[in-house]
């Protein structure tokens, strides 16, 4: 069987979040099942030529390889990708992202012929990406190389819906001209994700419980009718972890690199790297809360900045890493450090891995959140994560105040600055009893967020698709 990945990013080429880390581990993951994979993504400028050994294979076609046997593609259109960004930059959204995504999604569909590449299912990620599965039930119908291929939507995060005034219709090279064709139509406006969902032949999101959610109109963005719409199409699968990416015993990062035998040592030397590195007093035995992340309204920095105002009354240390992104909550953060926060606004991978090392606990007070890898790279480096119980932080943390035996990790139950202060309070407090924190350490190092099991709910989705 053959899958043919398309997503607007691909860790090592291309990250912004989480949709990166999935679309260059789980081709992987398939890959070790007997499934043959192939990516596609945009040739952005960041993508260098040397570092990732790209060769150019067709006119605006560039290829490298992942792992042994990936073959990774680059569509090269310089008017739209070759900028600095990826889907913006300082001052916000490019204005033309409905125009470059657009000629990404049909540029795939021709290489695929052009390569003579014919996969079974071809699996598109985001409303990047959503266009694929119209054109291959419009534009591209009538021709006999794409009749057999079936089409599948992962949806990472419904906030993200890939929403354009009415006047880019012409621009969805669809034979509307003018209008907004109907499955796109959402309150006069032109939506990308919307159509996606209803082309697809099956539709994905990143676990069980979004899944539900996403469902109802608190949380289904006002895509919830479609989604029911789609109700037997529609399916949850947790995503997993690159083992080889994240791994405390071979974090080529880490000043101290470490495992499940030595984790307090080694937590314990990375958390006074840590400190070191964003100047905070040293202090092995002081509770540290890490958080990586966006630093938007979804990650919950609200409820940090309200916990952060009262940061005086907790014995604590604070790190906060996160991209300043409109700079607003940066501004903020910056208005409220002290002593006892530090903070980095950059994206910068090597950092991140060193507050998963160095961190005690990882705040995650998420207002929603599809899947989330923070909380199982923390747990993965033995960091408990606290977080609000919602989508896929409800699917990966036992929270102890359920499971004493088997928990790894806290969830609070309501959102309000009091409830994450409480949490945190617990939080002290069971790091204080040294022996039950260290067997909390010990069952999130041992919990299993590898691909293996969701790579074969993959599969099996796949082979189902096939057989209709
Ligand atoms: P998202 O909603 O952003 O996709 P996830 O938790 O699913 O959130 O994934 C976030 C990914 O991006 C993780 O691999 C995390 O370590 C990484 N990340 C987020 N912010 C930064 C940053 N400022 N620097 C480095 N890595 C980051």
């Amino acid at each position: 069987m053959k899958v043919v990945f398309c997503a607007s990013e691909v860790y090592p080429y291309a990250k912004t979040g989480g949709l990166a880390d999935v679309c260059g581990a789980l081709p992987l993951a398939l890959e070790k099942l007997g499934i043959e994979a192939a990516i596609f993504l945009p040739r952005y400028q960041g993508v260098d030529i040397k570092k990732f050994g790209l060769k150019e294979v067709e006119q605006h076609l560039w290829k490298a390889n992942l792992g042994k046997q990936i073959d990774v593609y680059f569509v090269e259109r310089k008017e739209f990708f070759d900028r600095k960004g990826i889907y913006g930059d300082g001052s916000g959204d490019f204005p033309d992202n409905l125009e470059r995504f657009q000629s990404f999604s049909w540029g795939v569909l021709e290489a695929l012929k052009q390569l003579k590449i014919q996969p079974d299912v071809i699996h598109c990620h985001d409303w990047h990406t959503a266009l694929i599965p119209v054109y291959l039930k419009e534009s591209f119908k009538n021709d006999p190389f794409y009749r057999s291929l079936k089409s599948i939507l992962t949806i990472h995060n419904l906030a993200f819906q890939g929403i354009f005034p009415k006047q880019k219709a012409r621009h969805l090279h669809l034979d509307h001209d003018l209008k907004i064709p109907a499955p796109f139509d959402f309150h006069s406006q032109i939506n990308l994700l919307k159509a996606g969902i209803l082309y697809a032949d099956e539709v994905t999101t990143v676990s069980p419980q979004y899944a539900k959610e996403i469902q109802v109109s608190e949380d289904g963005c006002g895509l919830e009718h479609i989604l029911q719409q789609r109700h037997d199409q529609l399916v949850g699968i947790l995503n997993g972890l690159d083992y080889d990416v994240w791994d405390p015993k071979k974090d080529r990062f880490l000043p101290t690199p470490y495992d499940k035998d030595n984790v307090r040592e080694g937590k314990r030397d990375n958390k006074i790297a840590l400190q070191k590195a964003l100047k905070l007093p040293l202090d092995q035995d002081i509770p540290l809360f890490g958080f990586v992340g966006r630093l938007t309204h979804q990650k919950g920095i609200d409820l940090i900045l309200k916990m952060i105002e009262q940061i005086e009354e907790l014995n604590i240390q604070v790190v906060i890493q996160g991209e300043a992104g409109d700079g607003l909550y940066a501004k903020k953060l910056r208005q409220l450090a002290s002593k006892k926060v530090g903070l980095s606004f950059e994206f910068n991978e090597r950092l991140a891995h060193e507050v998963y090392a160095g961190s005690d606990f990882l705040m995650m007070p998420s207002s929603f959140e599809p899947c989330g890898l923070s909380q199982m790279i923390a747990m993965r480096y033995g960091t408990l994560p606290v977080a609000y119980a919602t989508g896929g932080l409800i699917d990966s943390i036992r929270s102890w105040d359920h499971d004493a035996q088997q928990a790894n990790g806290l969830l609070f139950k309501h959102y309000t600055p009091e409830s994450f202060v409480k949490a945190m309070h617990e939080a002290i407090k069971v790091f204080a009893n040294q022996s039950l924190y260290q067997r909390f350490v010990r069952n999130a190092m041992e919990s299993d967020f590898s691909w293996r099991q969701s790579a074969q709910e993959y599969k099996k989705l796949y082979q189902c698709l096939l057989l209709d």
